[in-house]
């Protein structure tokens, strides 16, 4: 998660943050006139209560301007579609370095990929001639979270644009200004008119989005809940593409034989940033090592600090609530309780001994919080493991390389990291199973979620 800076530190009024919508490479005035409100984590005052919501009006309107664009950026050639001129550094450094880096090298990436990404040639067996050609859907969407405001843009609009797709971005309603911020980035580039668009808003414009009929595809990052209601609004509407990159509940197993330094250091790692359960041999070590972790909680604004508070006071309350009834269902190894009392800071939290039916085991808590279990057998822990309804990500650490594949392949989630857990890479495929999603982000999977194969079949007798 990005820091979030408070209108007094990032010096200037609210009435200079981003309050309008940006399409067809102008910010307009949503034609909808509500408006959002969003506050800083850090202490909880309000930042902006004038966060445009794009109504039915607003989405359609972007719709009609990225359907007059996508004849001609479909057309373009590799060469001028090239996406390497857009930075989108300075403006957002308030969201976070490893973010906008992030972003801004999924552009570099994808870029890359247009001039190769191609179809294919079948051998010839009789008199037709069979090729495929990767073809851009139309208007694409992407709707994402606050948890990687900047992130995920890159995730999803570099591909969708790479490919010869039009794409309108709905960033999460915590989390609008990073993204409203980027049209003036996105004209500066040089993306015609109505290409990349932006529409901030709550679920609601989501969910427009989702229904729409002319929209091709959505590309969703967010819940599990969510997630199965854009699936159902994309059936619905006009059966259009989903990809779904949904919650996660990350295994860990830490055999004795690992170096346990590492594992310590990689489970610690992970938690600061997502929520896990680990079987861990040596607790106390890990125990000592998150704790270590609590010393530099604070302001997210100061170099030492390796983590800031969550996100809202809907979140803290949703994670002070698990750690709550967490307590009885298993036992407090560390952490618990607030920091401070101004803000949403939380310590990281440690339960031992939780059965695999507890609720703190089963439900993503998105928090700093995790389970550490003991375990006798492989197949005890494997069990333990694949029981809950996520797949996203996994960690064996192992210095025996058989018991790593053997647990890797066993695992039910589709990325396992050995001796390493909790990362991701732009050139490798990225996604879940089970309901941890649909689909796959990075690497060639990501442009393959953003075309389709047309498949041209030549009478070479004619
Ligand atoms: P969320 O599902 O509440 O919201 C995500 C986005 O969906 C927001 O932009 C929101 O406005 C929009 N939305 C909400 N209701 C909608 C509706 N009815 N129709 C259309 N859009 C709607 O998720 P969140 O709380 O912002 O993010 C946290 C979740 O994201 C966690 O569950 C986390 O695991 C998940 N996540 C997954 C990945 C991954 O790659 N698998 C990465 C980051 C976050």
């Amino acid at each position: 998660m990005g820091s979030i800076k408070t209108q007094s530190d990032l010096g200037f009024s609210t009435s200079k943050l981003p309050g309008q919508l940006f399409t067809n490479n102008e910010y307009v005035d949503a034609k909808n006139t509500e408006k959002l409100s969003v506050y800083s984590p850090k202490d909880g005052s309000l930042v902006s209560d004038k966060v445009p919501i794009a109504g039915a009006d607003d989405v359609e309107a972007g719709v009609v301007a990225a359907e007059a664009a996508f004849p001609t950026w479909k057309a373009m050639g590799a060469l001028e579609r090239q996406l390497t001129g857009i930075t989108l550094g300075a403006p957002f450094e308030a969201f976070g370095k490893f973010e906008v880096g992030l972003a801004a090298e999924a552009f570099r990436y994808n870029a890359g990929w247009i001039d190769k990404f191609a179809g294919e040639a079948y051998p010839q067996q009789d008199t037709f001639m069979r090729i495929t050609r990767t073809e851009p859907l139309g208007v694409t969407a992407g709707i994402v979270p606050w948890n990687g405001p900047m992130g995920t843009v890159g995730l999803k609009a570099a591909p969708a644009l790479a490919t010869g797709n039009c794409f309108i971005l709905k960033p999460s309603e915590k989390t609008p200004f990073a993204a409203l911020a980027l049209g003036s980035l996105i004209k500066q580039t040089g993306f015609p008119p109505g290409v990349f668009q932006v529409l901030s808003g709550a679920g609601e414009t989501g969910a427009l989005l989702a229904r729409h009929m002319r929209i091709r595809k959505v590309s969703f990052t967010g819940s599990i809940p969510t997630g199965k209601l854009i699936q159902k609004m994309a059936a619905e509407s006009n059966l259009k593409r989903v990809t779904l990159e949904l919650g996660g509940k990350s295994p860990a197993v830490v055999f004795d034989e690992c170096n346990l330094e590492n594992a310590v250091d990689w489970c610690v790692r992970a938690i600061g940033s997502n929520t896990g359960q680990v079987c861990f041999a040596a607790s106390r070590k890990y125990k000592a090592a998150l704790e270590e972790r609590a010393k530099a909680i604070g302001d997210p604004d100061k170099n030492e600090t390796l983590m800031g508070p969550l996100v809202d006071e809907a979140q803290f309350r949703r994670v002070t609530g698990f750690i709550e009834r967490g307590v009885q269902q298993g036992t407090l190894l560390t952490g618990g309780k607030r920091v401070g009392d101004k803000g949403f800071f939380i310590q990281p939290t440690v339960f031992t001994r939780v059965e695999p039916d507890a609720e703190i085991y089963r439900q993503e808590i998105f928090g700093p919080v995790s389970i550490l279990n003991s375990f006798k057998t492989e197949e005890e822990f494997i069990k333990k493991a694949n029981s809950t309804e996520y797949g996203l990500m996994a960690g064996v650490f192992t210095e025996n390389i058989n018991r790593a594949m053997r647990v890797a392949s066993e695992f039910e989630s589709d990325m396992v990291g050995v001796n390493c857990v909790s990362l991701s890479f732009l050139n490798a495929p990225f996604g879940g199973s089970k309901q941890s999603g649909l689909g796959r982000e990075c690497g060639r999977n990501a442009l393959e979620a953003f075309t389709e194969v047309k498949t041209v079949m030549i009478n070479l007798t004619y």
